[in-house]
């Protein structure tokens, strides 16, 4: 499975805090969700991110206490990330 791959790929870490990623509390996010069928579940277009940095990478206000590291990948993600409407 692709999800997988990109997990192993990302060594179970979030891609922006680095926190070990735990079950029910982890997010496999799809990152341009234009992309056609075959390419979109694809392992460049997965990352595997916590609950907490999904909810701020799509949409949630940035924490004003966040190091700069992690507000530069976040901005990142941020331009990445393609939703369909
Ligand atoms: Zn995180």
């Amino acid at each position: 499975m692709n999800r997988e791959y990109a997990y192993n790929r990302d060594r179970g870490r979030c891609k922006i805090c680095g926190e070990n990623l735990r079950p029910k509390f982890r997010h496999c996010q799809r990152l341009d969700g234009t992309l056609p069928l075959d390419k979109i579940n694809r392992v460049p277009n997965l990352a595997w991110f916590c609950y907490n940095c999904m909810k701020i990478i799509t949409g949630g206000e940035i924490p004003p206490n966040i190091n700069s590291k992690m507000k530069s990948k976040i901005e990142r993600y941020r331009a990445k990330l393609k939703v369909l409407n």
